[in-house]
């Protein structure tokens, strides 16, 4: 009676170590599948008027409000231009957190970063990317940047090798060009 039981708790943990396994299995496989590295051409791009194709309210829109921006070209030509994402969000540089290796290559930024207290926490950057190929929501690794994320779109951004990565000073975007570089995509 006693050896029986023993015996058919031993089968039992023999199918849950099996069970285990296979599940592990399943897990690294899904692990591999889910991201991929990929050659793209990446520029870069900042909210300024040159970058994203706004001017100022001029006379060429008739409007009167001189301060606000539109759009100068494309077929939103004379609408607002509202400073947002393709997806509604407002755009945002890549931002390292406070544990990262940008604050020990940046000595300087972590008494800043220690006071900020939304600063503790990296955040992801802005891409703009082709929709198409990269729905809104897909991270990105990409080198020299950081994390960012696909929340927007544009009009030179085309097809599953480019991608445009945003940066708060058009001089960044202007430092950083145009490079290839290995992106790893989460999928
Ligand atoms: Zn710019």
């Amino acid at each position: 009676m006693d050896g029986k039981k023993q015996r058919m708790s031993a089968r039992m943990m023999n199918s849950k170590v099996f069970f285990f396994f296979f599940l592990f299995l399943l897990l690294a496989a899904g692990g591999c599948a889910r991201h991929e590295n990929r050659l793209m051409e990446v520029t870069a791009y900042c909210g300024c008027g040159k970058c994203c194709g706004w001017e100022r309210g001029a006379w060429k829109h008739l409007k009167l409000d001189v301060w606000n921006r539109y759009v100068s070209k494309g077929k939103q030509e004379g609408k607002k231009y509202s400073g947002l994402t393709a997806s509604g969000t407002k755009p945002q540089k890549t931002s390292p957190g406070l544990l990262s290796g940008d604050t020990l290559a940046h000595p300087w930024t972590a008494p800043y970063r220690l006071v900020c207290p939304w600063r503790w926490f990296s955040e992801d950057g802005t891409i703009a990317a082709d929709t198409k190929y990269y729905p809104f929501g897909t991270r990105m690794l990409v080198p020299g940047y950081g994390w960012g994320v696909v929340t927007d779109r544009g009009s030179a951004i085309k097809g599953p090798d480019r991608i445009d990565l945003y940066y708060n000073s058009h001089q960044d975007a202007l430092d950083w060009g145009r490079k290839k570089v290995k992106v790893r995509i989460e999928r």
